[in-house]
Formats: structure tokens, C-alpha cells, sequence
């Protein structure tokens, strides 16, 4: 069976813009707006909001995507905390503009058509970032190959290695029919890796890839960038080799093998990413030497994470920075600024996130918070090792507190994948915890079908971001920094990003990593019944104060804009700054 192979033929789409890009951009999810929902959680938030740093910074950069025309889910709950789902289907026809390369790859040994739909992200000053979808929903595709891009992480692992080959081969294919021939491709995750093979039979031209030596491997490395993101063996993506061959075809599998990416007799695509990547790196400075340990054969360094400050304020804050900093937009460092901000406008402003919080609390459950209460949010994906139920470990401690202090709010959100078992289980806990201990003076309530929208609300509105990941299971975690960008401190164990962003009693509290869960439990409810909860009823100009800390101190840097100059200058173009063109000029030395 002969592979089709990937070639640089010019088409009649190519034009300038295509031509321009310097940087493909590969991520199997990416949050692009609100009403398309083709993203599951923290993965595709920090795409798309690199997305929008780079539409806002200028940067001439293409991303590749699949078109997930059912979404990912939405989430139902019962009144038990019952979790079901539905497919969130979408119109691409509506919201996308088509574009007209269609081109064959080969799965199974037969030609699958994939398109492209094409959605523009425009920053500040209008440059666009074009955001290409793929789908293979065309007639002549055999009807399995049409629902390949259906369903984001739907399936069975055959499903999932289809999907990849249409995202790693199909998304080179239309970038080379479109006219693109970027210096850099990053993968974010190892689920994009495939990409590699592509770059690998461009590489070997018209020899076999069974010939394929050593120095085309490395040149394959010098285009190639990857982002790993979890921490733990057992988030990595990996296949028999029984169904590589099969999906792949033998000659593909074997040079993947050859070229080590098969550890343990499974296509590890971490293990692609890594073998034909010339930077690698973690998502915090932590996760950086978690994943150093993971993988002693590469070297892998560490770019923290962040989120799009204009996409994560709360319309009452960005409206405050625009009068003190509107340079913000622009450039985000100038969110360091907001230190000059007296703290009792930005209460005001927060205030403003608060009530449109209860709003939506209210609107949703019928309960009606209180403004002057208390309000603790933990809103993130329902996998166990976040504990999202640590906080009942002791339940009458939690009810005591509540009393003590005259009234806690905790708000809840959080989608488990439909089929982890252990974090519906954990939803329901969290349920079952809220029946009962809800009083007059402790109120909980958990809000269904997580997603951007809610995020935001919930970020802006919430007194204090609570966190509880299981060392060191948070890659880096992202919703915290949205919390920040909004002047609302996190408490959260140790983990991720926190231990970058934490300055105890200035930007939030550290829950501290105990022997066991209770003791974590323990420091979690000490935290809450010495600091947090008396400075916020009695020291509310302290309070404050913390809020205009975490604006200006990890705002200003848990920031796209930040995350993407450190990505330009240490991972796409290193030294960039020396190759500037030289000036024929001579400077004069002032005395
Ligand atoms: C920001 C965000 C996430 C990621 O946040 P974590 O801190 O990693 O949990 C997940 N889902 C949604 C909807 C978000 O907005």
C-alpha cells in the first residue's frame, strides 16, 4: 500500500496571507468563542487565549484545529447530582467561512477526504490569527470516516488515533494546499504529533521512509516545538502497535518505532512529539521538572502559563483599567500598574462581578445569595485528583465555621468526562454534602454545564478561587489566574502555577501539603477559620488590598501576552533579537 505522501504543490489558493505565516499552531481542542464549543476544558481555553495574544501582539501565526460538529457535551444534572449528556452540535455553516482545498490522507489504506473551515481571531489593532477547522463530513468519505470529527475525546482509542491522523497529516496537507509553509509548527499536547510524520515524508522527498537516517529526523527537529501538559504517565496518549499499523499503515509504523517513539510496545505520541522537537516544555517552572523526571532522554524546560486578560476581566474592571491603563490592552504587563489603584475601587468593581454572580445563581437554582456574604467558588473539569469534595471532609467543622463568621457562599461547577466513573461519583458527593449542611447561614450550590461563559462569571464574581489538586497532579491549572486578573485571591495547595503566583497572606493562602488528605483537610479549614474569614468580615480595607495585589502582582504576569513573548523569544525564535537587520549607521557616543 503506498502512503500519500505530503508534498509543497503550489494551488490556486495561495496567496501572500498564507504565504506570511510563520507559525502553525496545532491543538486538538481550541476555545475560539463562547458559541463554538469545540473545547473541553483548560487545554482548549489556553489555546484559544494564545490565540488572542497573538492576534493582539501582531505575530503571524496559523492554527490547526478539528471541526467537532458535536461539540463536547452538555452537562445535565439531577437534583441528586446525577450527571447525563447530550451533544452540543453547532453550525459551522453559520459561524465559519468554508475554504476550498479538500484533500485525501490515508487511513486504513483508503483516501479520507478532509476540509477546511476557516474563523479569523482579530486582535487589538485588527491583525488576524486564521483558525483552521478540519472535516471529513464530505460525501465521498466512507460514513465511519465522516463522523471523524464529531466528537471531541468521544470514542474508543481507534477513534481517538483516527482523529489524530487527521489532525497531525490532514492539517499539513491543507496548510501546503493553502499555500503555507510556516518555520515553526508547535504542538500543543501530544495529540497534534502526527504532524511529524508528515514533516518526516516531506524530509525524505522520494526515498522511502524505511530510509529515513538520523540527520532527516533532526531535520525534522529544527521546525518543531512541543508542549506536554500532564504530569502523570497515564495522561499521555498511546496505541497498540497492532492499531498504529492498522490506521497508519505498516511503513509509517515501523519508522516511528525506528525513531523511537514506541516505549513499551505502544505509539507513545509524547513520544513523537519529543523525538522530533528541538524545544520542549512544561506549562509551569514545577511541571517543567515533573515532566524533566518523566522524560530523562530530552531536555524540557518550562513556560508558565496564562490567560487572555482582555477575554477573563469582568466588564466593570476592564472599564477601570481602560481610564487608569488603557495600554493594557495592548500589552498586558501594564496590569503591574493597577498597584497604583485605590483598593476600595477596585472592591467597587468586583462588587459589580459579585452581583452579577448572584444573578446568575439566582436565575439558574432560584437561590438567592447574599451580597455581603462570604463567597467561596471551585469550578474546574470533575476529575478526582482535584478533590473537589475535600472541603466536606469534616462536615460539621465546614458548618461551624459558617456559623462563627455569620454566613458562607460556596458555588460549585465542573463537567466529568462522560466516562469517569470516579469524578461523577464525585459530583454526586459534592451533592450529597450540599443537602445536608445547606442552612440559613452555610449555603451550597452546584451550577450545571461548566463552560467559558459560566468561567468567567464565576472567576469574576467569586471572594475567593479554591483549588485542592493532589500533588503533583496540576500541570498548572489556569482558572486561578483568571480569579487573579479579577482581584480575587486563591486558596489551593502547592501545586501548578500556585507556587509561582502564591505570596502567603498578599495574593492568597497555600493549603499545605500534609501526610494525608485530613491533614491537607485541616490546613484547608485553619486557613479558613484564622486568615481568610476574619480578615474578610473584620479588615475589609486589607481585604482589599489583597485584591489590588493579585491584579496588579499575577495579573500583570499570568498572562498570554507574557506566556506568547516568552514562547516567540525562547522557543519559536531564539536569539531573534540578534538577527535584527543591522543598520549602516554610526551612533554617536554621548560623553
Ligand atoms: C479556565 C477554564 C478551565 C481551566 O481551569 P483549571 O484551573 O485548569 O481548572 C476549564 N474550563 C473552563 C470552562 C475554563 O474557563
Amino acid at each position: 500500500m503506498a502512503s500519500a505522501k505530503v508534498t509543497n504543490l503550489p494551488t490556486a489558493n495561495q496567496d501572500s496571507f498564507w504565504q506570511d505565516r510563520r507559525v502553525a499552531y496545532f491543538s486538538m481542542e481550541i476555545a475560539v468563542a463562547p458559541e463554538i464549543p469545540t473545547y473541553s476544558g483548560g487545554l482548549g481555553v489556553l489555546a484559544g487565549d494564545t490565540l488572542r495574544s497573538a492576534a493582539d501582539t501582531g505575530l503571524p501565526l496559523v492554527a490547526v484545529t478539528l471541526l467537532h460538529r458535536r461539540g463536547y457535551f452538555r452537562q445535565h444534572l439531577s437534583p441528586d447530582g446525577v450527571q447525563t449528556e447530550q451533544d452540543a452540535p453547532w453550525e459551522p455553516e453559520k459561524l465559519l467561512e468554508p475554504l476550498s482545498p479538500a484533500e485525501a490522507i490515508t487511513i486504513q489504506g483508503r483516501p479520507v477526504m478532509v476540509r477546511a473551515w476557516r474563523k479569523d481571531i482579530v486582535g487589538v489593532d485588527g491583525h488576524v490569527v486564521p483558525v483552521i477547522f478540519l472535516d471529513t463530513d464530505l460525501a465521498p468519505n466512507d460514513p465511519w470516516d465522516r463522523t471523524l470529527t464529531d466528537h471531541l475525546y468521544g470514542g474508543d482509542t481507534f477513534y481517538r488515533l483516527c482523529q489524530e491522523t487527521v489532525l497531525g497529516l490532514g492539517g499539513m496537507r491543507i496548510l501546503n494546499a493553502l499555500g503555507c509553509a510556516p518555520d515553526v509548527y508547535h504542538m500543543n499536547e501530544g495529540h497534534a504529533a502526527l504532524l511529524t510524520l508528515a514533516l518526516l515524508e516531506e524530509q525524505v522527498g522520494d526515498r522511502e521512509l524505511a530510509q529515513a537516517t538520523e540527520e532527516d529526523r533532526e531535520q525534522v527537529c529544527e521546525r518543531c516545538v512541543f508542549t506536554t501538559h500532564t504530569p502523570v504517565p497515564a495522561g499521555h496518549d498511546r496505541f497498540s502497535l497492532d492499531q498504529a499499523q492498522h490506521i497508519l499503515g505498516a511503513e509509517r509504523t515501523s519508522a516511528l518505532q525506528r525513531f523511537g517513539c514506541c516505549p513499551e510496545g505502544m505509539l507513545n505520541m509524547t513520544y513523537v512529539a519529543l523525538r522530533f522537537s528541538r524545544y520542549v516544555n512544561g506549562v509551569a517552572m514545577q511541571h517543567g521538572r515533573v515532566s524533566q523526571e518523566m522524560f530523562p532522554n530530552s531536555t524540557i524546560h518550562a513556560i508558565t502559563n496564562g490567560v487572555h486578560a482582555a477575554t477573563w476581566l469582568q466588564p466593570a474592571m476592564q472599564r477601570l483599567l481602560d481610564e487608569r491603563v488603557p495600554e493594557w490592552r495592548r500589552d498586558n504587563l501594564y496590569l503591574r500598574f493597577a498597584i497604583g489603584i485605590a483598593p476600595e475601587e477596585i472592591h467597587a468593581r468586583h462588587m459589580e462581578g459579585k452581583r452579577k454572580l448572584i444573578a446568575t445563581v439566582a436565575e439558574r437554582t432560584g437561590l438567592k445569595l447574599q451580597e455581603d456574604c462570604f463567597t467561596l467558588c471551585f469550578a474546574r473539569r470533575a476529575a478526582t485528583y482535584k478533590r473537589a469534595d475535600l472541603l466536606f471532609t469534616d462536615r460539621g467543622r465546614l458548618a461551624r465555621i459558617a456559623e462563627e463568621f455569620g454566613g458562607l457562599q460556596i458555588v460549585y461547577a465542573g463537567k466529568a468526562h462522560p466516562h469517569d466513573e470516579a469524578g461523577k461519583a464525585m459530583i454526586r458527593s459534592v451533592f450529597d454534602a450540599a443537602a445536608a449542611l445547606n442552612s440559613s447561614l452555610l449555603r451550597i450550590v452546584y451550577l450545571e454545564n461548566y463552560e467559558w461563559e459560566l468561567g468567567a462569571i464565576l472567576t469574576a464574581g467569586a471572594d475567593l478561587w479554591l483549588n485542592t489538586p493532589r500533588l503533583p497532579y496540576e500541570a498548572s491549572g489556569t482558572s486561578g489566574m483568571k480569579a487573579a486578573m479579577n482581584g480575587v485571591p486563591s486558596l489551593s495547595t502547592l501545586d501548578g502555577w500556585w507556587i509561582e503566583g502564591w505570596i502567603e497572606g498578599a495574593t492568597g493562602w497555600a493549603i499545605t501539603e500534609g501526610e494525608t488528605e485530613a491533614d491537607e483537610a485541616n490546613s484547608l479549614y485553619e486557613k479558613l477559620e484564622r486568615e481568610i474569614l476574619p480578615l474578610y468580615y473584620r479588615d475589609p480595607r486589607r481585604w482589599a488590598e489583597i485584591m489590588r495585589m493579585s491584579l496588579a502582582i499575577n495579573g500583570s504576569f499570568f498572562n498570554t501576552h507574557r506566556m506568547l513573548y516568552q514562547y516567540v523569544t525562547n522557543a519559536y525564535f531564539p536569539g531573534a533579537g540578534r538577527s535584527l537587520p543591522r543598520r549602516e549607521v554610526e551612533l554617536q557616543m554621548s560623553r
